[in-house]
C-alpha cells in the first residue's frame, strides 16, 4: 500500500532536500525530483536519475497522481469533468473549464464534505476524509497531462470545505505558487468558503493573497442558519466582518456567491435585506462584488432554481442601491459540473452493486 511511502508531491525542495539525505542521495537531486513531480512524472519517467535510484524510489517513496475514474467533455462548452480515484479508492472530481484568459481547474479539498450546506450534493455522505496536498496537486497536474495544455488558474471550489483541511491547503497553496513547480500566481487562485471565521483570519496572516469567494446564500441569520449550518457557529454579521479584515490584511477584492433558490432567498425582500446586511456590515470599507448563481437542483433535496424573471429582478434591486453583481454564466450543464453531482451519483451506484 503507498500509505506508508513516503508522499514526495507534498514536500517542498527544502523537505526533499533533507529526504535525499536521508537515503544517501546528494542535494542536488531534490530539485530535479521536484521539477519532474510538478511537470506530472512519476518516478519511471525521471530520465536523468539512474534506473538504481528510480527503483529505490519507487520502493519507499510515492509521487501521488490521481487516476481517472471518469471522464465527461461538455458538447456545449468544452468543460471536462474528472472523477479521479485516489489511493485509498476515494473518489473527487474536478472540473476544466476554458475561459478567454485561459484554462482553470476547479479542485476537491476533501472526500466529502462536513458542513451539511442543504442544496449541496457533496455533504450528503458527510466527510470521509481530507485530501493530502499532494492530492490537491495532483488534480492540476493530472488534469494538464491529459489534456495537453497549461492550466493557469485554480479554484478551490470543489468537494469539500478548504478551511476546514487548513494545513493541507496552505501547504498545496506554497506547492502551486513556488517558482519551481507550476507557478501559479496568488490572483489567479480563488478559494471559497462556507464562512469558517477563524480560517478567514489565519489565511490573512499567511502572505499568500489568494481571492477569497465567499459562499454567503442568505442576507438574514435566520435564513443562513436554515441553509448553512455554519452561520450558527459564525453568524452574518461576524462573516462580513472578517471579509473586510481580510481586505484590509491582503487587499484583495472579495467576490461573494448567493445561490438563487426559488421562493427561498430570490424574493424582492431577499435582495433588500441583502443591500441592508452589506450597508451595516461592510459599507464603504471595500467594494463588494456579488456573484448570483441560480441554484443547481439535485434530487435528494427539494429546491428549485430561481426562473430567469427573478434572477434579473434580484440583480436589479442590488444595483439600483450600488452593488456589483453579476449573474454567474454555468459551464458544463450537460455533464453535471456542479460540486459533488458526481462523487453522489458514483457512491450511490456502489451502494447499489454491494
Ligand atoms: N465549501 C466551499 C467550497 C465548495 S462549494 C464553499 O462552501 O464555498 C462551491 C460553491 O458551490 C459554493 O458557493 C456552494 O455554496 C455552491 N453550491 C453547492 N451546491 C450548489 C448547488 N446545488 N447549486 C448551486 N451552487 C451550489
Amino acid at each position: 500500500m503507498t500509505e506508508t511511502k513516503t508522499d514526495l508531491l507534498s514536500m517542498n525542495v527544502a523537505e526533499l532536500q533533507h529526504f535525499c539525505a536521508g537515503i544517501g542521495e546528494p542535494k542536488f537531486r531534490a530539485a530535479q525530483i521536484f521539477k519532474w513531480m510538478h511537470a506530472g512524472v512519476s518516478f519511471d519517467g525521471m530520465t536523468n536519475l539512474s534506473r538504481a535510484l528510480r527503483e529505490r524510489l519507487e520502493a519507499c517513496a510515492c509521487v501521488r497522481f490521481p487516476e481517472i475514474e471518469e471522464k465527461f467533455v461538455s458538447e456545449l462548452d468544452g468543460t471536462v469533468k474528472y472523477l479521479w480515484r485516489l489511493s485509498d479508492g476515494q473518489n473527487v472530481e474536478s472540473v476544466f473549464m476554458r475561459y478567454h484568459h485561459g484554462n482553470t481547474i476547479c479542485i476537491s479539498t476533501q472526500a466529502g464534505c462536513r458542513m451539511g450546506c442543504a442544496f449541496c450534493a457533496s455533504t450528503i455522505g458527510g466527510k470521509v476524509r481530507d485530501l493530502l496536498p499532494s492530492e490537491m496537486l495532483g488534480q492540476v497536474l493530472a488534469a494538464q497531462r491529459d489534456m495537453g495544455e497549461r492550466i493557469s488558474g485554480i479554484v478551490l471550489m470543489g468537494i469539500g470545505e478548504p478551511l476546514d483541511n487548513y494545513d493541507n491547503v496552505v501547504r498545496f497553496l506554497r506547492l502551486v505558487t513556488d517558482p519551481d513547480g507550476i507557478n501559479i500566481g496568488c490572483r489567479h487562485i480563488s478559494l471559497s468558503t462556507c464562512g469558517l471565521v477563524d480560517g478567514i483570519d489565519r489565511l490573512a496572516e499567511e502572505g499568500l493573497a489568494v481571492t477569497l469567494s465567499v459562499s454567503l446564500h442568505a442576507p438574514t441569520d435566520a435564513l443562513r442558519s436554515e441553509i448553512m449550518p455554519i452561520n450558527n457557529k459564525w453568524n452574518v454579521a461576524q462573516l462580513l466582518a472578517a471579509t473586510v479584515r481580510y481586505f484590509e490584511k491582503t487587499g484583495r477584492r472579495i467576490s461573494f456567491e448567493y445561490t438563487l433558490i426559488a421562493g427561498k432567498n430570490d424574493t424582492e425582500e431577499g435582495a433588500l435585506a441583502l443591500v441592508e446586511a452589506m450597508k451595516r456590515h461592510v459599507g464603504r470599507k471595500m467594494p463588494i462584488h456579488i456573484n448570483l448563481i441560480p441554484v443547481n437542483p439535485i434530487k435528494e433535496r427539494a429546491f428549485a432554481a430561481a426562473d430567469g424573471q427573478s434572477v434579473r429582478r434580484f440583480a436589479a434591486i442590488l444595483e439600483r442601491h450600488g452593488l456589483c453583481a453579476t449573474v454567474r454564466r454555468t459551464l458544463g450543464p450537460d455533464i453535471n459540473a456542479s460540486c459533488g453531482q458526481l462523487r453522489n451519483k458514483e457512491n450511490q451506484m456502489q451502494k447499489k452493486i454491494l
